[in-house]
């Protein structure tokens, strides 16, 4: 554990990019091998938009990194937060009781919020929009809607009292866990179930990406799935009743422009009008 949180408190951004770029490249050829989904799709076009709201991402973050730096060594420094007020327990429980935290509060309330509050919906919508969910839809995300999470993280970690090795260990488990969630992939029907009992599997995330309510607004987790099975958004569907992308904006000159998602925010408000 030692050495877990010694690689953690500094670990360098080429790391960190190499893990985000390795997993894209691990996930992508085993569902290029045997995807799940036969998608009539130009593969690198779809990558292309993706791949560009992946590094919008990364840019902001990597900008905006001191403040959760600062955010992180204060609560630390003012004994403040969650589990700053608990009593000393074992490092290893600390670190799980820690990244569960953070992955409610900094992920899971988070996204829940971002599909009630219609503001924030208008940027979250993009990462609905994709028709086609492969690894790539992972950082599928408008730079509004990464600058709003990067707010709600820094508010979470404060929440939690997260040191800064332990929001660098999230992170780099966010990303490897949203693109093996996302990635076109199919495991076999009882592995997946089994693991849904413990982490967000792909058959789970898939479900939150169908087109249509009730089914939008389920599987809210990222990592865990404990926060959807405790406060009742866990919803299954069948895989082949699984149909991607949101109601509102299913015409692919609307979906799959670069153009048009970075505008969506801005547009006139649909109201999604279907649903099962
Ligand atoms: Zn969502
Ligand atoms: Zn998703």
């Amino acid at each position: 554990m030692e050495n877990i949180i010694n690689y953690f408190s500094s670990i360098p951004s080429s790391h960190r990019a190499l893990i985000l770029a390795g997993g894209i490249t691990f996930f992508w050829l085993i569902e290029s091998i045997v995807p799940f989904i036969k998608f009539k799709y130009d593969k690198w076009q779809h990558a292309g938009i993706n791949i560009f709201f992946t590094l919008t991402t990364i840019i902001v973050n990597f900008s905006l990194a001191l403040l959760l730096l600062k955010a992180a060594s204060w609560t630390t420094d003012a004994h403040f937060g969650i589990l700053n007020w608990l009593p000393e327990m074992n490092i290893w429980l600390y670190a799980i009781f820690g990244l569960l935290l953070l992955d409610l509060i900094g992920a899971y309330l988070v996204h829940l919020i971002e599909h009630k509050v219609k503001f924030l919906w208008r940027f979250h919508l993009i990462h609905h929009t994709d028709t086609w969910i492969d690894t790539t839809s992972a950082n599928r995300h408008h730079p509004g809607e990464s600058v709003l999470r990067f707010i709600f993280t820094t508010l979470g970690v404060l929440i939690v009292g997260a040191p800064m090795w332990m929001v660098f260990l999230y992170q780099t488990l966010s990303v490897v866990a949203t693109q093996f969630n996302h990635a076109n992939i199919i495991l076999p029907k009882k592995l997946d179930v089994f693991l849904s009992y413990f982490i967000v599997s792909p058959d789970m995330h898939k479900v939150h990406h169908h087109y249509v309510l009730p089914y939008t607004d389920s599987n809210y987790g990222n990592i865990f799935s404990v926060w959807d099975r405790l406060f009742g958004t866990f919803m299954t569907l069948d895989r082949e009743k699984l149909k991607y992308g949101v109601d509102t904006h299913m015409k692919p000159e609307e979906n799959n422009r670069l153009s048009n998602l970075l505008l969506i925010p801005f547009q006139k408000y649909r109201n999604s009008t279907n649903s099962e």
